[in-house]
């Protein structure tokens, strides 16, 4: 009779811990599918009216750029710096807004993470050369990986403008790419290195919080948000890895990513072959 009664009991909680999980559940639910429809509202709403401003002012560059006072075309070349702020900056924040709202879907496939890595590296080329800095990018010869490309290629863009963008002139930065044997996985080594201004130990903690800039008017200037590296965070995380940096006042910051390349190593070489 004890056993039947404990059984019955059992039930009883079990059935009520069930119903009131559920009753909790559902305004979740609720809240949850509202702040993703607002996320795609705002989106829409943001995005319309600053395209609209962009391609306003490329008709009057185009039509009136020649007839313009050196006042005027300044203003417009200002405007459109402002407007372009403001699209990275909704960007940013739509990315992150999604992210939290699990909007946002890491979209893996099997790609060759040197030869995306080569891209971008090429595309901060003329900017480092500007500031006299020297570039390089030391990658083996492939680095075939199970990951959402897109996000990657965001990634290293953004660790890689912020190493141009707090780097003085003369300076140096590197990129290397490394695809390690572990015992399960291989795993992805990214790091991005440089020898520019750095970040005291302090700071370190907090610069992947978003909207923390460190020395709020150093770099206001310099254009930034403080988004950036909250999104890198984002990624890494997405990616089941890790981000982290080290660095020095004034000697220069290296941040290092590390992740698992999302294949087995055998799974790796029959892909590799497959695809050739
Ligand atoms: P921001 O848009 O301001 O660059 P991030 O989130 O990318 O925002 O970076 C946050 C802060 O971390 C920056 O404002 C800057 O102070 C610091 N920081 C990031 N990368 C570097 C770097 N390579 N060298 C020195 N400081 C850096």
């Amino acid at each position: 009779a004890l056993s039947i009664s404990v059984g019955l009991f059992m039930i009883v909680v079990a059935f009520a811990s069930h119903f009131l999980a559920s009753r909790a559940i559902i305004p979740i639910r609720r809240s949850l599918e509202r702040q993703r429809q607002f996320v795609d509202d705002a989106s829409h709403e943001l995005r319309t009216p600053l395209s609209i401003v962009r391609s306003a002012l490329e008709i009057i560059d185009k039509r009136e750029g020649d007839k313009m006072s050196p006042f005027s075309v300044q203003l417009l070349a200002d405007i459109r710096d402002e407007m372009n702020r403001l699209s990275r900056l909704v960007g940013d924040m739509l990315t992150l807004a999604r992210a939290d709202s699990g909007t946002v879907e890491i979209d893996k496939s099997l790609f060759d993470f040197c030869f995306e890595a080569k891209r971008v590296v090429r595309k901060f080329e003329q900017r480092a050369q500007d500031k006299a800095i020297s570039l390089t990018l030391e990658v083996p010869e492939q680095a075939m990986i199970y990951a959402d490309r897109e996000r990657l290629v965001q990634l290293l863009t953004l660790l890689l403008d912020n190493a141009i963008k707090y780097t003085p002139r003369d300076g140096a930065v590197h990129v290397s790419l490394q695809l390690t044997e572990e015992l399960v996985n291989k795993m992805v080594q990214l790091s991005v290195k440089d020898t520019g201004i750095g970040i005291n130990a302090e700071d370190q903690q907090k610069i992947f919080e978003r909207f923390c800039r460190v020395d709020q008017a150093r770099t206001r200037q310099k254009g930034g948000f403080g988004l950036g590296l909250a999104i890198a965070k984002w990624i890494v995380q997405a990616h089941d890895g890790n981000i982290a940096v080290v660095s020095q006042l004034g000697k220069g910051s290296s941040f290092q990513v590390l992740f698992p390349a999302g294949i087995k190593s055998s799974t790796l070489s029959k892909s590799v072959n497959f695809s050739n």
